[in-house]
């Protein structure tokens, strides 16, 4: 049976009063409108980290996917950015409980901004962990830990981890 991949999520009803939205210039351009509540629908990312934890030899810890979107697949540590969190201690929590790695300093590299398939679009924040200590241990959302030499790296599924890579490659050449 052939998989449907789901649609990205926009907006198409009014979250206040349920209408259907209808497209309206906003004086930018058209986005989706409730006219019953005279309201313009943004597509607003969600924020979420990323971290970039080197060894030594300056391979990079990636995390092999144990939860959707994107199982079984590769991709940076990181996670959803709580309220009354800031971003680095957004990327030192998810940094710890994805694996078991405590981190001191976490130094903002860059941002990037892609579509979400579950949440309609993610601002990643990318942050480079400057010193670390502990063993690895994966937990529920990770089944494997790994770190990948810039040559070996898996292909990342998420845009957002893509370009802040890119980033960091510029960076660290
Ligand atoms: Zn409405």
């Amino acid at each position: 049976m052939a998989i449907v991949e789901p649609r990205p999520f926009e907006w198409n009803f009014c979250g206040t009063c349920g209408q259907s939205l209808m497209p309206s210039h906003d004086g930018e351009r058209e986005r989706p409108y409730c006219a019953a509540c005279s309201r313009h629908y943004y597509l607003n990312p969600v924020p979420a980290c990323c971290v970039f934890i080197q060894d030594s030899a300056g391979s990079l810890l990636f995390g092999k996917r144990a939860v959707e979107p994107c199982y079984g697949q590769w991709a940076l540590p990181g996670g959803f950015m709580e309220i009354h969190e800031t971003g680095e201690q957004c990327a030192l929590r998810e940094m710890r409980e994805e694996t078991g790695l405590t981190g001191a300093g976490a130094r903002l590299l860059g941002a990037s901004a892609a579509r979400s398939r579950d949440k309609g679009a993610v601002l990643v924040l990318g942050y480079v962990i400057e010193a670390w200590r502990g063993e690895l241990v994966p937990d529920s959302d990770v089944s494997d830990l790994q770190f990948f030499s810039r040559a070996e790296r898996p292909p990342v599924p998420f845009t957002a981890h893509r370009e802040l890579l890119d980033l960091y490659d510029a960076l660290n050449p």
